[in-house]
């Protein structure tokens, strides 16, 4: 049977199980997928560059003959290899190589190499070039077209790939691929994609490597467009199926939303108000809410989502919030019982340490919906949890809600026969490309206003050789009654070596402030403990607490002043922006003291400089990208999260905006060609859409 871009894999010479289940790996499923695997450099095997013709640092192909080949001993061992052709000498160099290889390089044989030319000792030389020997009778078969490398991995190699690839795009020179209309591609600069793809595969000869891969090539373009709509589609779809699920439908009760403001010191900001807003807008339809508030560390976000909760229990229905952490989701309780237990609102805490006496009613209670605003962490989708009827859940502090826990909360609520409404908070603020790709298929708010009398957080870069200056003012500082966070390095690799060095630090400051109450935290400590020890440092029983990142969200000390970050070189910027974000709650000025071990490195000093200079979250969040790309701060934990294959949110953001504009319109207007778009891009992934 003849090929085609729908044939399985194995249809392919060279293409079993193994194989086929390594490309998998990759995105390839089918014969059609080899297309959008698109080639990272390319080789000018067309013609043979006479020696005195190469051009220093760039690629040729050569035909040389031996003079001579010797093993030379010095720091590395390595095959030095003496070649010529009519018009001048090279040198080969080889690090690697094999005895057979050895017996291959005679004197006089003809070799074929391809390697980029530089200069060794007065003459030109290849460092590790491809090489082939030849027949004395063999002629040279050179190439009628550029040689695409394309990315090996998984032990399925380059060339291999090529093959596959080649044979993909002679189907697609007999096959339909549906694009846009003449006209849009014009009035766009795009080229069509079946010429697009053939243009970047298989380039003309004389084309330079620079220009195909530009991204500003319209070939180039016409693809990342492409896969781009495919991410926007899958995303306005998976919102509009989310949108078609029944939902509750709240009616907003003013009476108790003002008996919760009136029990505050303070008024809402205008942000607050206005997210507020948004928020009750999604409550009274009865549609599921899927709101993302965003707002920077110490915006107020709390209050915002107790004011949703308290809409939730106005309607007899209940609220769960979410916390990723034990300590967090105490504070929220405590919080709770503040603001909502005095309006005759049922609180409970689910945690670690309740006992199985106490939590067997807890649950009792959830299930009967005498509970009716229950906080905790993840324990709250556990199986055990059963909900009389929840219909509001709030996620505090997380950067994605993923798609398994969606499922889970979907679940808790299914003999109701609807899906409860969602908003999910998070203080690391996102980028606006990341918002358009990551974020599109929820709504999001932005608490873009900070309360007013806060006052930025002083910050200052000091080498950690000058630790006693450091301790001196910790000295004054807790003389005047204010409190300070000691941030111990960041050791990602291991629970137990983060919690080490955190005790050892605490050892060294005791040691160097007998005088001070230094207490310790960190993630190894049972929850108690760790509730008892914050509880102390709220008390300012504890005046310098020491500890690992535990504390980078939530804790509330306004009597701390100063945070000292060890290693600040070590962490990430939004990081750093939201362990700052611990101090500058109170009244007196506050400082942050990033620490750094010598030398710097440039980056690293241009990192922490952009935290020493900004208090904006967001700007810092935008340079966080710039530096670390997209992965980082998505976080590498999320799994069935769809990655890019060639765009880059970067390179490619007006071609995001592009395809952000452009997706709702074809959906309307071109649906067969949207479906299309998703499937040539997505293919069977489409399962992670459907939730
Ligand atoms: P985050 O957005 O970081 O979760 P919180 O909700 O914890 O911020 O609020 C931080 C602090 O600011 C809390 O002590 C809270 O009581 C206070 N706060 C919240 N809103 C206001 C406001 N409008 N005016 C003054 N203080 C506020
Ligand atoms: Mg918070």
């Amino acid at each position: 049977m003849a090929i085609t871009l729908n044939s399985p894999l194995t249809a392919l010479p060279g293409i079993g199980p193994a194989v086929a289940e390594k490309l998998n790996k990759r995105h390839i499923h089918q014969v059609g997928d080899f297309l959008f695997l698109l080639p990272y450099k390319f080789q000018d095997r067309t013609a043979i560059t006479p020696i005195s013709d190469l051009v220093y640092g760039e690629s040729a192909q050569v035909l040389v003959t031996v003079q001579s080949a010797k093993v030379q001993y010095g720091r590395q061992r390595m095959l030095v290899i003496e070649c010529y052709d009519d018009s001048g000498f090279l040198t080969v160099r080889l690090f690697h190589f094999s005895k057979a290889q050895m017996r291959l390089f005679k004197p006089d044989v003809r070799v074929l190499l391809y390697g980029q030319a530089v200069e060794g000792q007065g003459r030109w030389a290849m460092m590790h070039p491809e090489s082939k020997v030849l027949k004395s009778d063999e002629n040279v078969q050179l190439s009628d077209k550029l040689t695409p490398i394309y990315p090996a991995t998984l032990g399925v190699g380059s060339a291999r790939i090529s093959r596959w690839a080649a044979v993909a795009l002679d189907c697609l020179a007999n096959e339909r691929i549906s694009d846009f209309s003449d006209d849009f591609l014009q009035k766009h600069h795009l080229a069509p994609l079946k010429a697009a793809l053939k243009a970047i595969h298989q380039p003309q000869v004389g084309q330079r490597e620079s220009d195909i891969l530009n991204p500003q090539n319209p070939h180039l373009k016409r693809v990342v467009l492409d896969e781009l709509l495919a991410k926007q589609i899958g995303m306005l779809r998976k919102k509009a199926r989310a949108k078609a699920a029944d939902g509750f439908a709240l009616q907003i009760d003013e009476h108790r939303q003002s008996a919760l403001l009136k029990q505050l010191p303070f008024t809402l900001t205008n942000a607050q108000v206005r997210v507020i807003t948004e928020i009750f807008a999604d409550l009274i339809l009865a549609k599921p809410m899927h709101r993302l508030v965003q707002g920077d560390v110490g915006s107020g976000k709390t209050l915002v989502a107790f004011s949703a909760v308290l809409q939730a229990v106005a309607n007899g229905v209940q609220a769960v919030i979410m916390a990723p952490t034990e300590i967090l989701s105490e504070q929220h309780y405590a919080q709770a019982l503040k603001l909502l237990a005095p309006l005759d609102i049922a609180v409970v805490w689910l945690s670690g340490k309740t006992t199985a006496k106490k939590r067997r009613a807890l649950l009792g209670q959830i299930a009967e919906g005498s509970a009716q605003v229950i906080i905790g962490t993840h324990a709250l989708f556990q199986e055990e949890v059963i909900y009389h009827c929840l219909g509001l859940a709030v996620i505090d502090e997380q950067h994605r809600f993923g798609v398994h826990q969606r499922l889970l909360l979907k679940e808790k609520a299914n003999h109701t026969g609807k899906t409860p409404h969602l908003l999910v908070m998070t203080a690391t603020p996102i980028p606006r490309t990341l918002a358009m790709s990551h974020y599109a298929d929820l709504d999001t708010s932005v608490i873009d206003e900070l309360p007013p009398n806060r006052k930025p957080v002083a910050t200052v870069l000091l080498a950690d050789n000058r630790r006693a200056e450091l301790i001196e003012r910790i000295k004054a500082l807790v003389a005047a009654g204010q409190q300070v966070y000691w941030v111990c390095p960041l050791i990602e690799e291991s629970d137990m070596l983060q919690a080490q060095a955190a005790e050892d630090i605490h050892a060294q400051l005791a040691a160097a402030l007998p005088m001070l109450n230094v207490g310790l935290l960190h993630g190894r400590q049972k929850s108690d403990e760790k509730a008892a020890i914050i509880a102390q440092f709220q008390a300012n029983k504890i005046h310098l607490l020491v500890s690992t990142t535990v504390i980078e969200v939530g804790v509330d000390v306004p009597n701390a002043t100063l945070m000292v970050i060890e290693n600040a070189e070590r962490f990430g910027l939004a990081q750093l922006h939201q362990l700052r974000g611990r101090v500058g709650r109170g009244a007196a000025k506050s400082y942050c003291v990033l620490l750094f071990q010598q030398p710097l490195s440039p980056t690293a000093r241009q990192r922490l400089q952009v935290i020493r200079n900004s208090q904006d979250g967001f700007a810092i969040a935008q340079a966080d990208l710039n530096i670390r790309g997209a992965g980082e701060i998505l976080g590498t934990k999320q799994t069935g999260e769809m990655s890019l294959r060639i765009a880059d949110l970067q390179r490619d953001s007006e071609l995001l905006n592009m395809a952000y504009d452009l997706a709702q319109t074809l959906m309307t207007d071109n649906p067969r060609l949207a479906d299309e778009i998703v499937a040539r891009w997505v293919g069977d992934a489409e399962d992670y859409l459907e939730v």
